[in-house]
């Protein structure tokens, strides 16, 4: 098989693929209320680019890809692009991750195509809470989705993005859902991307607090092994049937063992969350380019990866300031 890597040899295997900026919620730690500024549609990577592209990475090593955005479902008729996607040679496993407002009615469609697994974004399981931040009204319908992803034993992790303020109260019912229910429950510290320049009192509730937080309740946590290249460090709890794990996101503890890549919904890749893109992919592929020429654009691009996140942060080339939006990324 072949591999991929980058110049401080680490294997590049795992595509995020953002396949949309729009989204349907307006998660105050990732967009604006208003004023957002959707890239036009013509600027958008399209299917057909999309699928040129998995299917030129997937040549050069890459076996995974994760759908995210925006809000996935939001773009119309993904799951004819996911039923071609899986097709692609060579890759491996796709997975996606969603709000979950849209997701219910196609979770056998999504079984049937062979979706890997979910990652449905819940961050609290107050409706009130979960409306204070997402600023819309869908708390029952995540709920009921988490429900039939569990029902349909499609696996599924939870992310909650931990937020001071917000829904510390929600930590322990939230590790207490993997009480009865195979599920994976992650604890994402919170990040700058949110659309704004608001610097959110980041350090707050770091990985290290969020875990004496658990703690506290539940003295008797253990270790799990975390899969190769984990972003999440995880536990679990004796007679808990699923796990817990914690993302330092914003800590960057992970950055030694990074296999990721990011492109976003308008092409640009993006070899760490903290760089400002490297390139746009889609000019290249617009302006004529043969596939060995797409091949050697990224090969250029992952023989100058920034070591870790805090590196690809000070090297920003325009706006050191981090205002994107999550949405417009792919998180
Ligand atoms: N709309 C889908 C969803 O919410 O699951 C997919 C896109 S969303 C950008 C992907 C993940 O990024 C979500 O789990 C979300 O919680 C996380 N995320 C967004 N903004 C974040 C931030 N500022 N800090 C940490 N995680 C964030
Ligand atoms: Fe939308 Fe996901 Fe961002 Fe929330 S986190 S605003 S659901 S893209």
């Amino acid at each position: 098989m072949i591999m991929l890597y980058d110049n401080h040899q680490r294997p590049i295997n795992y595509l995020r693929l953002a396949v949309t900026d729009r989204c349907n919620l307006r998660c105050f730690y990732c967009m604006p209320e208003e004023g957002i500024d959707y890239v036009p549609k013509t600027e958008l990577l399209s299917y057909e680019e999309m699928l040129r592209l998995v299917r030129v990475l997937a040549k050069m090593g890459i076996t995974k890809v994760r759908i995210t955005g925006g809000e996935p479902f939001v773009r119309k008729d993904m799951i004819h692009f996911l039923s071609d996607l899986v097709k692609t040679p060579n890759l491996q496993e796709v997975h996606l991750t969603t709000n979950g407002t849209l997701t219910q009615n196609l979770i056998p469609q999504l079984q049937q195509i062979g979706i890997k697994s979910v990652n449905l974004s819940l961050d609290s399981l107050n409706k009130q809470r979960f409306f204070d931040i997402t600023r819309r009204d869908v708390f029952d319908t995540v709920m009921e989705t988490l429900h039939a992803l569990i029902v349909a034993k499609l696996p599924t992790k939870i992310n909650m993005v931990v937020m001071q303020d917000q829904n510390i109260d929600d930590i322990i019912p939230m590790v207490e859902l993997a009480k009865a229910n195979p599920i994976n429950v992650r604890f994402i510290e919170e990040m700058p991307f949110n659309g704004t320049n608001r610097t959110p009192s980041l350090l707050e509730w770091n990985y290290k607090r969020i875990y004496q937080h658990i703690e506290a309740t539940y003295p008797h946590i253990y270790k799990i092994e975390d899969g190769k290249y984990s972003t999440s460090t995880n536990y679990q709890i004796k007679g808990f049937q699923g796990t817990f794990g914690i993302i330092a996101a914003y800590s960057r503890t992970f950055c030694g063992t990074c296999n990721r890549i990011r492109l976003t919904p308008r092409g640009i890749l993006k070899t760490c969350l903290y760089d400002t893109g490297v390139f746009n992919i889609k000019d290249v592929m617009r302006a004529g380019a043969s596939d060995a020429q797409i091949q050697a654009t990224f090969l250029d691009a992952l023989g100058n990866r920034a070591k870790d996140g805090f590196e690809a942060e000070q090297n920003r080339h325009f706006d050191p300031l981090i205002t994107e939006s999550m949405s417009s990324i792919g998180g």
